[in-house]
């Protein structure tokens, strides 16, 4: 079989690097930037399963907690994948109830999730400071990647398992034939065939699925207020500062490839859209930095940069999946990077006809 793959983000880069390995099928992947240049490299890339809400999709994320342990066992030890834990807490009574409520459950669940004094605090992240009277919880098990060098990796494999890796090139359009997709068009003109062509273009998605008649239901980026943009800061060097990830009221933060942190907050993205000025960026730069000043109080770094962000976010808030049309299979979602390398997995089993029941409640057609 013929496959190309749309889109070198981590979704498609982990289905590379899966059917590659097969070598029993001819895999191309194009890609119109470089590996990991999307979404994936700017991503805060939280690998967790944090929220007992869904049983279904908490098993579905738990799996992919174990997928990540062995994909970067297979590396060795990479620097892009670090299971260094995740630590978080909360202050007023309504969040320590639900902080509470949600260790207690996610244990249920058989998660490893705790609540811990200040003191354990200390031994786990000594330089940073939390309010004496906050509940404080850890999560052993979770863990980060670098989205960017992640991607970059699996495609290296992918390319020397056989696959032919198509960078700088845009895929402009499906091919088709009656019902089916029978490849893609790319920029300099050149037809790609394909007996299964399969779109990973993460938030660029639904124009690509467009060009064949195909609907994606994700949340549209430009709408005025949409919570797809966003931004994140990077500091320069803050060896030491934090261990693992620390999520604190008003600020989450992780160490970044380079020695520094990378730095996110929710509420500050409220008036972020895709064409967030350079002044703008400034003004969260400089905010997420003064927090972070506040979470660990010896920091000495400064801003390094401040990125624009799009979440590819389905409007459902869950993974889109599956066969669109004969020929074209899609794969898009939030929270990709906790996901991605098991969704590579399991779609790789329903390429070879061993329907995956786990993504059953995922179809890119469902209501
Ligand atoms: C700020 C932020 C924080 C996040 N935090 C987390 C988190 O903590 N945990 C988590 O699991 N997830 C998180 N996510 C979500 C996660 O990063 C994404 O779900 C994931 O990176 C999507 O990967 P992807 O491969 O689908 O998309 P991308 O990484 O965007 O890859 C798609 C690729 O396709 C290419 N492409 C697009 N169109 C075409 C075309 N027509 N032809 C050729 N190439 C094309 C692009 O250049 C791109 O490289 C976060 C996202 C953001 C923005």
């Amino acid at each position: 079989m013929r496959i190309v793959v749309v889109g070198a983000g981590i979704i498609g880069a982990a289905l590379a690097d899966r059917l590659a390995a097969r070598s029993q099928d001819e895999v191309v992947v194009v890609e119109e930037d470089a590996p990991g240049a999307g979404t994936s490299g700017t991503s805060y890339a939280w690998v967790n399963a944090n929220d007992p809400a869904d049983p279904a999709y908490h098993r579905l994320r738990t799996a992919a907690m174990s997928t990540w342990r062995e994909l970067a066992a297979g590396f060795g030890d990479p620097a892009w994948y670090r299971e260094a834990g995740n630590t978080t807490w909360a202050v007023t009574e309504d969040a320590k109830a639900e902080l509470a409520d949600r260790v207690a459950r996610l244990g249920e669940l058989g998660y490893a999730a705790e609540l811990i004094d200040i003191g354990r605090l200390r031994e786990l992240e000594p330089r940073v400071r939390a309010p004496q009277d906050a509940l404080i919880a850890h999560y052993p098990d979770e863990g980060y990647v670098h989205g960017g060098a992640v991607a970059q990796a699996l495609v290296r494999r992918a390319g020397d398992a056989g696959a032919e890796i198509v960078t700088g090139r845009r895929a402009v359009g499906l091919n088709t034939g009656g019902d089916r997709v029978t490849g893609v068009r790319l920029d300099d003109g050149r037809d790609l065939d394909a007996d299964l062509t399969i779109c990973a273009a993460g938030r660029h998605s639904p124009a690509l699925l467009a060009t064949a008649d195909a609907a994606l239901p994700l949340v549209d980026p430009s709408e005025p207020g949409s919570p797809a943009p966003c931004l994140v800061a990077t500091t320069t060097a803050a060896e030491g500062a934090i261990n693992g990830l620390v999520h604190a009221p008003g600020l989450s933060a992780r160490p970044a490839p380079d020695g520094g942190l990378v730095l996110e907050a929710g509420d500050l993205d409220a008036g972020v859209d895709e064409a967030a000025s350079p002044a703008l960026m400034r003004t969260v730069g400089a905010e997420l930095l003064a927090r972070a000043r506040a979470l660990v109080p010896k920091l000495r770094a400064g801003v390094a940069g401040v990125r624009r962000c799009t979440r590819p976010l389905p409007v459902d808030g869950y993974p889109l999946i599956g066969l669109q049309r004969p020929g074209l299979y899609t794969a898009v979602t939030h929270s990709g990077i906790t996901l991605g390398p098991h969704l590579a997995l399991l779609i790789e089993r329903e390429i070879r006809g061993d329907a995956a029941p786990e993504l059953a409640p995922y179809r890119p057609g469902r209501a």
